[in-house]
């Protein structure tokens, strides 16, 4: 086990299976302590079964994103156990439905922002007291390039993930003057559920796997991180972006 992250407490939201698996098992073979939020109590049990087989820790937080009380208490609870919290891995997140904006059903529309961005809104909100109590607190959101498509049919995802962004450099801009750093990520296609159902014709096999682009993530975490407000692009494997925070 590598030590880069020592004494680091991690939450990583969509951590059951997909990117966020790979991003909570690389972290806790880092040295951090993990949160583990996800509904799929079996996708982390699974987590937990390798991290600890690996000498590793995590804590299980099964927890449906759609439960925003239930997100408002997760900041008292990690004060209470563990004081602080160094790492955000705002991950989770779903792809609604692929139609025209005139055919979504209002109830799709609605659960797919509660989900990417009420809850990622949520978790900041709860979190960020404890995240600017860490000497070095990293919060990466995972974005998608939908935000910057003009894609047909891709309104309702797009929608979210360039709410999340937005929402990841206003706080880039309110914690600047704090050791917090927080960042947006593109992972790119990458072979995992929800790009099956999202491009259900394509050969898996052409795409990366969720470890090698966890593995292009994880030093966004890292205490070295200067960078904040900013979007870093997996398959250009550099930032897209730099907003000199206003
Ligand atoms: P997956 O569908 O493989 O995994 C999504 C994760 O989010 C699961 O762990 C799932 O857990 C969790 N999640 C979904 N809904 C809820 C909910 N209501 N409550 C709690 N957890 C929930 O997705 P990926 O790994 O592919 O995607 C990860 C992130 O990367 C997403 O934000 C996605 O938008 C983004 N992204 C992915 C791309 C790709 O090609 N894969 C491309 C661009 C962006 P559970 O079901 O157990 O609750």
């Amino acid at each position: 086990m590598a030590d880069k992250l020592n004494g680091r407490i991690a939450l990583v939201t969509g951590a059951s299976r997909g990117i966020g698996y790979f991003i909570a098992k690389q972290l806790a073979a880092e040295g951090a302590h993990v949160i583990a939020v996800a509904r799929t109590v079996g996708g982390l049990e699974e987590l937990d079964d390798e991290i600890q087989a690996a000498g590793g820790t995590a804590t299980l937080v099964p927890l449906d994103l759609t439960d925003m009380a239930a997100i408002d208490q997760l900041g008292g609870a990690i004060h209470e156990r563990w004081g602080k919290l160094d790492i955000l891995v705002a991950n989770a997140g779903v792809l609604g439905v692929l139609a025209p904006l005139g055919h979504i059903e209002a109830k799709t529309f609605e659960k797919t922002m509660s989900i990417n961005v009420n809850a990622t809104w949520r978790m900041i909100r709860t979190v960020d007291p404890l995240l600017r109590m860490s000497d070095a607190g990293r919060a990466v959101y995972l974005s998608s390039g939908a935000a910057h498509s003009t894609k047909a049919y891709w309104g309702l995802y797009a929608a979210s993930k360039a709410a999340g962004e937005a929402m990841i450099r206003s706080w880039a801009n309110e914690t600047v003057n704090t050791p917090l750093r927080v960042n947006s990520v593109n992972p790119g296609a990458t072979r995992t559920a929800m790009r099956a159902l999202a491009m259900p014709g394509e050969d898996p096999d052409t795409l990366p796997r969720p470890a090698d682009v966890a593995a292009k993530i994880l030093p966004l975490l890292y205490p070295e991180v200067t960078r904040t407000g900013q979007l870093f692009d997996v398959p250009q494997n550099r930032f897209l972006s730099y907003r000199v925070p206003e």
